[in-house]
């Protein structure tokens, strides 16, 4: 695994198969720009083989008793956490993150297989009370069908295993496309699928251009359904080609994520939260903090406790065990970085800390930054705009707990939202003031398998986790009886 001279098919119908038109892709560690392997290129016609190896597996998948679909989920869980090592491994080397986080992340992918090998037994229909004598009214849920699932890079396993378990569970069957980026990682978390001898077809695996193969997903009247995660640009554009074939849509996209520091906080608990709900993964997170609004009664405590925190941060190789933050993913995200700080301090903004591409020895490499802290900052700027994915966190001194709920809803984004509170009053009011799918009390982590997860306004259309996730890969049947 990860050898510069590994080579990765695709996956269809329960074999690897070669590109069809002998092109590899070199996969390449963000951190060293050297290579990790290959894996092979696919088309269109791929796509439309494994859509069509994803259908003939389907009856009978969908057939299968939910407790028997459920043992192959709970194998799979096992083997991710057998290999967690190797697995973390290389999402680090494909990735970038530090390997404490990719270790986490394979966790989090064992836990959703968990999850959802025990809904996949409670998909519960009902009977309801016939309106006229005589008739028998059923409610049943039954899998969607075929589901295309296409994935983004930075969380490369748990964002996989998030679609992947409850639509197996759903007794679906999938045509996976993962990121560019982190394909090999999710490849060999395929491969714990295919090792628990999981049926041919009912997980397949494809590589390629990603509009070329998103064009086949929706025009494709065996595939009945996408789940996407990534950007809300690509999401819209997914939304609209859909209209035409009402292909069923999941949409997890971007966000603008605020914090929200109250004058009761504890501000140790709020630096500390403030800190890691930014630089999770470096920033590279669709949840992460991107503006923090802190009461101005507390605001230069908070500041000086916010700076000595985000200054712990070690940046480095993300494979030492000692490094908090690893590289970015890629020159694309490191300009965007470098264009939001200079974009802020143009525009007034004052850099408390950090914000320097980090080039000694090896770094030059790879495309490290220093976490960086910005105040005086005002709503023009991009970084209080736009995503910035990557780790800059710029703090607003507001008058009052009205003006903080006010200015973090004031954006088209509503995936995540943190308070920092001590007051129980303050934390139900403002936390149903927020306009986002997820709420973080003094958690900066608050998002989990066992609740549901995504996004108001244009931060994206349905729910993964908890018990809405497998519903996302259900239809609703009414049968009415006259016996
Ligand atoms: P992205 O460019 O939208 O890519 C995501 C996935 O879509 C990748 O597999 C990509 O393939 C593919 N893709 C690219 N263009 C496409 C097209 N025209 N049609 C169909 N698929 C296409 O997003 P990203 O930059 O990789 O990921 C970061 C974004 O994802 C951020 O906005 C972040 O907030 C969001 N995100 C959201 C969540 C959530 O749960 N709401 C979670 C994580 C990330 P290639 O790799 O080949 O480009």
């Amino acid at each position: 695994m990860a050898d510069a001279g590994t080579r990765s098919g695709m996956f269809i119908d329960g074999a690897w198969i070669e590109p069809p038109a002998g092109r590899w892709h070199t996969a390449v560690n963000p951190a060293s720009g050297e290579s990790i392997g290959q894996f092979a290129v696919g088309d269109g016609a791929t796509a439309r083989r494994a859509i069509e190896a994803a259908a003939a597996a389907l009856p009978a998948w969908a057939g299968r008793p939910a407790v028997e679909r459920s043992r192959f989920l709970r194998g799979i869980a096992g083997l991710l956490r057998e290999r967690i090592e190797p697995l973390a491994r290389l999402c680090t080397l494909e990735s970038g993150k530090c390997i404490r986080e990719s270790r986490v992340e394979v966790q989090a992918a064992a836990a959703h297989f968990d999850w959802y090998a025990e809904e996949a037994q409670r998909v519960y229909g009902r009977i309801v009370p016939p309106a006229v004598a005589g008739k028998r009214h059923l409610v049943l849920h039954q899998p969607v069908g075929v589901v295309a699932a296409i994935t983004p890079w930075n969380f490369p396993l748990m964002l996989w295993a998030r679609k992947v378990a409850p639509a197996l569970a759903a007794g679906c069957t999938v045509v996976s496309r993962p990121a560019t980026a982190t394909t090999l990682t999710a490849m060999e978390a395929l491969k714990c699928c295919i090792d628990v001898e999981l049926p041919a077809g009912v997980l397949n695996l494809v590589t390629g251009p990603a509009g070329e193969l998103a064009g086949v997903f929706i025009d494709s009247p065996p595939c009945r359904k996408i789940t996407f995660t990534g950007s809300t640009q690509v999401g819209v554009e997914l939304a609209a080609r859909s209209a035409r074939t009402m292909k069923r849509l999941s949409l997890e996209l971007g966000g603008q994520a605020p914090a929200l520091v109250l004058a009761d906080a504890d501000l140790n608990v709020a630096a500390r939260g403030v800190a890691a709900g930014k630089l999770r993964n470096n920033g590279q997170s669709c949840i992460s903090i991107n503006r923090c609004y802190v009461e101005q009664a507390v605001a230069e405590p908070f500041m000086t406790r916010l700076v000595e925190e985000v200054g712990r941060y070690k940046v480095g190789n993300g494979l030492d065990e000692s490094v908090d933050l690893g590289t970015l993913i890629s020159r694309e995200v490191l300009d965007k970085v470098m264009a939001h700080l200079a974009d802020a301090q143009a525009g007034g903004a004052r850099l408390l800390c950090g914000g320097e591409r980090l080039t000694q020895g090896e770094l030059a490499r790879g495309f490290f930054v220093s976490p960086a802290v910005l105040t005086d900052v005002n709503d023009n700027l991009a970084c209080m705009c736009e995503e910035t994915f990557g780790p800059v966190l710029p703090v607003m001194v507001v008058a009052d707990r009205h003006e903080a709920v006010r200015r973090a809803n004031a954006t088209p984004y509503g995936l995540a939202a943190y308070l920092f509170t001590t007051s129980t009053k303050a934390a139900f009011e403002v936390g149903e003031a927020l306009e986002a799918g997820t709420i973080g009390v003094n958690d900066p982590v608050p998002s989990t398998t066992i609740a549901p997860f995504g996004g108001f306004k244009m931060s994206g259309l349905g729910r993964e986790c908890g018990t809405e996730g497998i519903e996302a890969f259900l239809e609703t049947k009414h049968i009415s009886l006259v016996l």
